[in-house]
């Protein structure tokens, strides 16, 4: 067996295994394993369906020391006037670029793709079949949040021989049209799917999507980071936190996220009871819309040659439908995970701190870890930010991540290099107001006089809450 010597080894070469990597290259002189499954970095956007793009701007993706946008705004299409969305195949370039052009040439980063993590730092190659000991001192979990992707997955349903079915990776490979198609899946590869679907001419109502769970959802018109969309971000920003102040329960919360335009759903008649943050643009909500044949009776158990079988009844179904699989996601393995810190003796695994941020995550992880020592010091800097699956949990999620807005802002070292990380995405903008603007300053003046309430209301939102089961 060959042995192997470093500082950290790093399992998962993901955007989270890379974003902590690329900071701990900067802010300490460590030597680095990174071992993967896949054959490529980027993690599941090696297997991600040909017509993905990032949900977010790209401004604010990959990892800090290197940018992925153009920085120009979509000119046609259902993103048009918003910042541009790296496609999968820029996304997989660039992680492969960060590889390439930093990590390695670093001479401080060591790159096994193809491998197998199997514990007590052991890894197998996929190819080769050898084995390989690492002695590390610690151990980078970066497989947390392993992202479930339609490609890899096993479907929680049985399908029996003859049935049309195909994950959505398969869609672009239709050589002529079925007589109709079923989507399975209401979170953002359902919407995804049904999106492309519509843009390559099929007919929504040749579409039936089966949604188990309506869904609220993020406008990405307010996810801009640029001077230019300060009023409209940050104006959300000053909206939310004041609908968080007055909300008396749950749903009402919602109604008051809502009519402020801070969240959006599918069908104003249906209350959504899941949450994944999935974000979306407006034309984009308009063309779902378009779908009219909504299946709300759960979840699919069973596909049959000539029936589906779901939770609350049957749909007829044929061998000439595609029915378009896009029922992966990470809320089934979710439910399963016991909560675990951050920092933890020798391990360190890499969840998020700031709510839908994943990578900026992980940067400030390696960030925490190269200039504090006490673990519980470390912990408290980097909470965990619980990921949200059902409506409420947008209340817990909220509140972790203004209690570690809070910690951060106390700390003026870190406050500072927040400011100029690329993954921040915002900070920069805040910062730069000057007294004399006085729309910008009214703007974070409604926001820092609201947060407080903001947070205590929360914590009264999170009491009603009922405990799982
Ligand atoms: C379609 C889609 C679009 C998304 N868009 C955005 C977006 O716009 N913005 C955003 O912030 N997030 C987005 N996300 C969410 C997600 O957090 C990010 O995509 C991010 O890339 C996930 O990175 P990760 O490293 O956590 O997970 P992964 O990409 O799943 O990486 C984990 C890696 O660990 C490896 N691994 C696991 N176990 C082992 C083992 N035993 N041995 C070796 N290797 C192992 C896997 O091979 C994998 O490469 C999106 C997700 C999806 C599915």
């Amino acid at each position: 067996m060959t042995e192997l010597k470093t500082d950290y080894l790093i399992v998962g070469c993901g955007a989270m295994g890379m974003a902590f990597a690329d900071t701990l290259l900067v802010e300490t002189k460590a030597d680095m394993v990174i071992v993967d499954r896949h054959a490529k970095p980027g993690g599941h956007w090696n297997v991600a369906y040909p017509f993905v793009r990032l949900h977010q701007p790209s401004s604010f993706f990959g990892v800090a020391s290197r940018e992925l946008s153009r920085f120009e705004k979509d000119k046609v299409g259902l993103n048009k006037g918003l910042y541009d969305l790296a496609s999968g195949s820029e996304v997989s370039s660039y992680f492969d670029d960060v590889m390439q052009q930093t990590l390695m040439p670093s001479g401080r980063v060591r790159y096994f793709p193809m491998s197998d993590y199997k514990g007590d730092g052991i890894f197998t190659s996929l190819t080769g079949g050898q084995e390989t000991k690492v002695h590390f001192k610690k151990l980078v979990d970066a497989t947390r949040l392993t992202v479930d992707v339609p490609a890899e997955h096993t479907p929680a349903f049985s399908i029996a021989q003859g049935v049309n079915f195909m994950p959505l990776n398969d869609l672009p490979m239709l050589k002529s049209p079925p007589q109709g198609y079923v989507v399975i899946g209401s979170g953002k590869t359902g919407m995804d799917a049904c999106l492309w679907l519509l843009q390559t001419g099929v007919n929504p109502d040749a579409i039936r999507w089966i949604m188990p769970r309506d869904s609220w959802m993020l406008p990405r018109e307010f996810a801009q980071n640029s001077e230019e969309f300060f009023s409209e971000t940050f104006g959300n920003q000053a909206k939310q936190l004041e609908a968080l102040s007055a909300a008396k329960d749950i749903n009402d919360m919602y109604d008051r996220l809502e009519a402020a335009g801070c969240v959006v759903r599918f069908d104003e008649t249906i209350r959504p009871t899941m949450f994944h943050a999935a974000t979306i643009s407006q034309p984009e909500l308009e063309a779902l819309r378009g779908i009219k044949q909504i299946i709300r009776k759960g979840r699919v158990s069973a596909l049959e040659v000539d029936k589906i079988i779901l939770d609350d009844g049957v749909l007829e179904t044929s061998p000439d439908i595609v029915h378009v699989d896009c029922s992966a996601s990470l809320s089934r393995t979710m439910p399963q995970m016991r909560p675990k810190p951050v920092f933890e003796a020798n391990v360190i695994t890499p969840q998020t701190i700031r709510s839908f941020m994943p990578v900026f995550s992980g940067s400030m992880i390696a960030y925490v870890e190269a200039h504090y020592s006490d673990d519980e010091q470390k912990n408290l800097l980097c909470s965990v930010v619980p990921l949200p699956n059902s409506a409420e949990d947008f209340v817990p999620m909220t509140l972790a991540a203004m209690m570690n807005q809070f910690n951060w802002s106390q700390d003026k070292p870190l406050r500072e290099w927040i400011r100029n990380n690329r993954l921040d995405g915002f900070t920069k903008l805040t910062s730069g107001v000057t007294p004399n603007d006085k729309e910008k300053m009214d703007i974070l003046m409604r926001m820092r006089d609201t947060a407080p309430k903001a947070v205590g209301n929360l914590m009264k939102l999170a009491e009603q809450i009922p405990s799982p089961t």
